[in-house]
């Protein structure tokens, strides 16, 4: 790979320069943090899982109509993405009950929510990306009452369509969290969804068992976050199916 400009490195990825003026290239790291980076580890596979998984979700999503910066994999580890501004805030749509919002509320994990809700973060490491409502996203003009209208839109095509394709392979989706970028076209702005969405930013519990297949594996030290998120790959058919190991044949 010929050098490539590093813009910015995170906490799970690094990204570059792209080939051509307004594109990027993330590539993902096998890095995994929790809480605020205060717990990290090395998990070996997970940069490449994510990779295809997010490429899975991402070209879907563009396929019904939900724009994303997501234009095609390059290599196990690299896709490229359209440039884009992203909005400070993380944008986490709740089926279920789970995580912060049980700790706050008292709501017991798994519990069914009556309708979907969408919270917003202000992404900011150093303040544990803080809940904020609509409000603070005005006043501090993070976002714009339009653009807070189009989040809400896309944040919950993209609900619909993520626990349509996990309930169809036996998988609740809990809870995920998206991040929104704008893209400039001459002299007009759109939202797309950015980022990245992977096992890393989703809550995804096995229907039949409760099994956790997310990162909560990572958090709550659950077992082997390779092997979750495998099992999320091999079940969406983004790898191939061990058919077991396959006999040489003897040819006379
Ligand atoms: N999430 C994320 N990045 C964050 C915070 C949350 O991807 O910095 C995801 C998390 O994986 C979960 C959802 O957003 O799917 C809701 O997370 P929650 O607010 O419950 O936070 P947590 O319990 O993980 O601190």
């Amino acid at each position: 790979m010929a050098r490539r400009k590093k813009i910015y490195e995170g906490k799970a990825k690094i990204l570059y320069e792209g080939p051509e003026p307004g594109t990027i290239v993330q590539y993902f790291k096998d890095d995994a943090t929790a809480f605020n980076a205060q717990k990290k580890a090395t998990i070996e596979g997970k940069g490449v899982l994510n990779n295809r998984l997010s490429e899975f979700f991402m070209t879907g999503l563009n396929n019904i109509g939900v724009p994303t910066h997501f234009i095609r994999r390059l290599n196990m580890r690299e896709q490229l993405c359209r440039s884009c501004e992203i909005i400070p805030l993380e944008i986490i749509v709740r089926n279920f009950a789970a995580g912060s919002l049980s700790k706050r509320l008292g709501v017991e994990e798994g519990a069914q929510l009556p309708r979907p809700i969408v919270e917003y973060c202000y992404k900011d490491d150093a303040l544990g990306d803080p809940l904020v409502s609509e409000e603070h996203i005005a006043a501090f003009g993070w976002a714009s009452q339009q653009d807070m209208d189009d989040i809400v839109h896309l944040a919950l095509r993209v609900n619909d369509f993520l626990s349509g394709v996990m309930m169809a392979v036996g998988i609740k989706l809990v809870d995920f969290k998206i991040e929104i970028g704008r893209v400039y076209e001459g002299d007009f702005q759109r939202l797309v969804v950015a980022d990245e969405i992977s096992p890393d930013s989703c809550r995804l519990w096995d229907i039949e068992t409760g099994a956790h297949l997310d990162k909560d594996v990572f958090r709550r030290d659950l077992g082997s976050l390779t092997d979750a998120y495998t099992e999320v790959a091999r079940r969406l058919g983004v790898i191939p199916q061990t058919t077991g190991v396959s006999k040489p044949t003897l040819i006379n």
